[in-house]
């Protein structure tokens, strides 16, 4: 058996889509970005520095801003889907109120979703800087 340290840090570790799933840090995918989970009402919460390796997940002022755009994106994208599906559904092509009520309550059921994972995105695959380290992961705070 190999007892080489990297590697088995590395196979340790979770991978870059789960450890975004699961709003884990970036750089050392083992501490959390947000205080809670995705459905409870600290989700808004989030870390001003990750408490597993100290990145500092606001890297610069307004960084988050630009969560903001991808945020719209995924907006986008769920009231596209929202109103597809519900003309698939009712095959309504007369009221406006059906989709304009479709949207909204798209729109907001999904607000904590975007929120959260706008941010994950901008950090994961926006952010060239947040690299994994895998030396980092699962040690313990300095
Ligand atoms: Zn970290």
């Amino acid at each position: 058996m190999e007892n080489n340290a990297t590697n088995k840090t590395e196979s340790a570790a979770p991978g870059e889509f789960k450890s975004a799933v699961d709003g884990k840090c970036p750089r050392c995918r083992t501490g959390n970005m947000f205080e809670g989970p995705l459905l409870s009402f600290k989700s808004k919460k989030m870390y001003t520095h990750c408490p597993h390796c100290g990145l500092k997940f606001e890297k610069e002022p307004g960084y988050f801003y630009v969560a903001m755009y991808v945020s719209y994106v995924f907006v986008v994208a769920e009231l596209v889907t929202a109103c597809v599906a519900t003309y698939i559904l009712t095959r309504n092509m007369e009221s406006p109120w059906l989709y304009l009520t479709v949207a909204i309550t798209a729109a907001v059921v999904m607000a904590p979703f975007n929120y959260r994972y706008s941010r994950v995105v901008l950090m994961y695959w926006l952010t060239p800087q947040f690299r994994y380290r895998p030396d980092l992961y699962g040690k313990p705070k300095k």
